[in-house]
């Protein structure tokens, strides 16, 4: 599902304390994966483009062990897209997707990542599920990415990828908490929606918060 909300009048230049943060490129959610997020195939060249115009890209990747709890088959009597709350976990349960060390969890073959200057791992946590790229579920345990763009000096950073309403919703709330100015470009993302209604309010609670959103044409070559 694709989200139009970019603010059109915005015309950005890179600066060297900019970064592009690239979310879960992968093969699983992807048509034809096991968590398939519809159109996620159709960002990856845009968001070819945009790499060489930043010092710093982050290239993160969702990187479960077999048995996630994020997944419903950890689960007894329990379908992927079932509502489920736990500390860590939720608000749905997943297919198993992800998977460490295969094909459907590695990057998305057509994706650019020689000029990636750091990949981050995330999910990796039995029991806990981590949707954002600065904070797992738990709310308390860091991947680490903070400290990584504060000692390159980065100020803003420019989300893109799978999907909006989850690693982008949860990643852009987090940046604003960090102390990051966020931008979502929009045009390169996609988003589950599931449970109905939840991409919507994804949208609102950032809008909220002051994360930008922004239109792939406003960013200047
Ligand atoms: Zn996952």
């Amino acid at each position: 599902m694709t989200a139009k909300v970019a603010n059109q009048k915005i015309d950005i230049e890179i600066c060297d304390d900019d970064a592009l943060i690239i979310v879960d490129l992968q093969p699983d959610f992807m048509p034809g994966g096991n968590l398939p997020v519809v159109g996620g195939n159709e960002i990856i060249e845009d968001i070819n483009d945009l790499i060489p115009l930043f010092k710093t890209v982050v290239g993160t990747q969702d990187w479960h062990p077999e048995g996630h709890k994020s997944f419903a088959s950890a689960h007894d009597s329990k379908q992927p897209y079932d509502l489920f709350e736990a500390p860590g976990l939720g608000p749905v349960l997943w297919p198993d997707h992800c998977i460490q060390g295969t094909f459907s969890a590695d990057f998305h073959p057509n994706l650019s990542v020689d000029e990636i200057t750091l990949i981050l791992r995330k999910g990796i946590h039995h029991d806990i599920d981590s949707y954002s790229v600065f904070l797992e579920n738990d709310k308390e345990t860091e991947t680490g990415l903070s400290g990584y763009l504060k000692s390159r000096g980065v100020k803003r950073v420019f989300m893109c990828g799978l999907a909006l309403d989850y690693c982008i919703f949860y990643s852009a709330m987090d940046g604003i908490n960090f102390g990051f100015e966020v931008f979502v470009i929009d045009n390169l993302t996609r988003a589950v929606d599931s449970p109905p209604g939840h991409l919507e309010r994804a949208l609102s609670t950032m809008k909220e918060i002051g994360v930008k959103f922004i239109e792939k044409k406003a960013i200047l070559a």
